[in-house]
């Protein structure tokens, strides 16, 4: 394995039964508890852990959910839990089937990691980088580590957006692999802050989605619980939106920049508690490996495949799915080349969402609106109006965002029946929080 990063442990977790012996590379120095470390840095940004991505990670690695709950990580109903404004605005509140695990990044990587490692089939080497494939164009069959050469009957790449998977297997004479890049140019900037004693339990995440539809940049925000009473507040903007990396900077573009000052009223009652992250790791990119003849013995998952804009907050669960995958084909006895196709295919319905929507943003690099993007936006907009009164419709967007459901699930007739009769009352104006959650929270 390439990478002990969130992808790699669990393709560790799913090939567990399926080989003797697995042997995780990775490059970083592994932290023994819950602790950013330098070669993931986007852990320090808000990371939502969506219902369908974790289902599969408690599958892969039983127990993850019970530990990462036990350690303080709020289990946040969907849409119950969740204040969310779309295109449309502030969506209703309601006791959902879907939920969303409120944790830091680098509590998530943790408890996966310590669970995985007691294995004794797998072996975590860290200061470990790999440096090359071994093989040849028709086969992987290994790797290069600090150590020399280790063999492999299967090698996967779980090194993240950064992988130079491609540049190697072009040297094995593989092919050259497509990449497609689709950059809004979106930065985040990120404050973790102590919550109000009274909030720092059953309080919900606030979400702010951008709005393509204007003519200036998009601008986004959000206010997650995690572990530790605290609330990760992170704000977003696309190119000429970005938010300011200064404490004064950055404290302003909370209340003014996105589409309510919701977040800047709630950062007012709570304790600042680091300094302010950014990350500007945020464009769309994919590797097509599902149009190469890949050599046999090597398998690519994770965001070494396709990473995603993260505020749709869907890159940890297509990681989940790809490991479930790939487990799932290689026991069905098809080839790594199949298992690569259906990986690359998982990856579809995050990609169009998020691409979907940055190529209407000012300044995107790598794509223009096409008449079916705009035809997409369109009907996207109509269904988030139409679900804010019609709960057929929210809970088929919701099952579908969370992962959980298939984006074809939004084209059930049903729905796609009440989508056409449109909403039949407005959406909300201000964010729907309860006054017992206004007075806890200071408001
Ligand atoms: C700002 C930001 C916010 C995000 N928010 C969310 C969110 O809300 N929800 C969500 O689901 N996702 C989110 N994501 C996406 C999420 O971070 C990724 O999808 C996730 O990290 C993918 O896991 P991975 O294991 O594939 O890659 P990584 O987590 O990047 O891990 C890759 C690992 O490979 C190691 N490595 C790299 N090269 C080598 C080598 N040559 N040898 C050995 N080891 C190597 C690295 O050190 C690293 O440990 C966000 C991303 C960003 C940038």
């Amino acid at each position: 394995m390439i990478g002990g990063g969130l992808a790699g442990t669990l393709v560790a977790a799913a090939l567990n039964s399926r080989f003797d012996e697995i042997i995780v590379l990775e490059r970083d120095a592994l932290p023994a508890g819950a602790e950013l470390r330098k070669c993931v840095p986007q852990a320090k940004h808000a990371h939502l852990l969506l219902s369908g991505g974790a289902r599969v990670i408690d599958a892969l690695i039983p127990g993850f959910l019970a530990r990462v709950y036990a350690e303080g990580a709020h289990d946040l109903n969907a849409p119950g839990d969740l204040v969310a404004m779309t295109t449309a605005g502030w969506m209703p509140r309601r006791t959902g089937a879907q939920f969303l695990v409120g944790a830091s990044r680098p509590l998530i990587d943790w408890v996966a990691r310590d669970i995985v490692a007691k294995d004794p089939r797998v072996q975590v080497r860290d200061e470990s980088p790999v440096t090359e494939l071994i093989g040849d164009a028709k086969r992987v069959r290994g790797v290069r580590g600090p150590d020399g050469v280790i063999e492999a009957d299967l090698v996967v790449d779980a090194a993240g957006r950064g992988t130079r998977a491609p540049k190697w297997l072009a040297e094995l004479g593989a092919g050259a692999v497509r990449t497609e890049v689709i950059d809004s140019g979106l930065a985040y900037a990120t404050r973790i802050f102590q919550a109000p004693a009274a909030a720092r339990r059953d309080f919900p995440v606030i979400t702010m989605q951008a709005d393509s539809r204007g003519p200036g940049p998009g601008r986004g925000g959000a206010v997650q619980p995690i572990e530790g009473g605290r609330w990760i507040v992170t704000v977003s903007g696309t190119r000429g939106g970005e938010p300011p990396t200064t404490v004064d900077g950055y404290t302003d573009f909370v209340r003014s920049g996105p589409r309510h000052p919701i977040l800047g009223d709630l950062i007012e009652h709570a304790e600042p508690l680091t300094e302010i992250y950014t990350s500007r790791s945020t464009a769309n990119q994919r590797h097509r490996y599902d149009e190469l003849e890949l050599p046999e013995g090597f398998v690519a998952l994770g965001d070494s495949v396709a990473a995603f804009n993260p505020v749709y907050g869907h890159g940890m669960s297509v990681a989940a799915h790809g490991a479930h995958v790939l487990r799932s084909v290689l026991a069905a006895g098809g080839s790594t080349r199949r298992a690569q196709r259906v990986i690359c295919g998982i990856g579809v319905g995050a990609w169009d969402m998020a691409a979907g929507q940055d190529v209407h943003f000012p300044g995107v690099r790598g794509a223009s609106p096409t008449r079916r993007d705009l035809a997409r936006r369109a009907f996207v907009d109509r269904m988030s109006r139409t679900a804010v009164s019609r709960t057929r419709v929210y809970d088929a967007m919701v099952g579908a965002f969370m992962l959980a459901k298939p984006m074809s699930s939004l084209m059930a007739p049903g729905v796609l029946l009440d989508v056409l009769r449109g909403p039949i009352a407005p959406a909300l104006t201000e964010p729907p929080l309860t006054a017992d959650e206004r007075r806890r929270a200071g408001l």
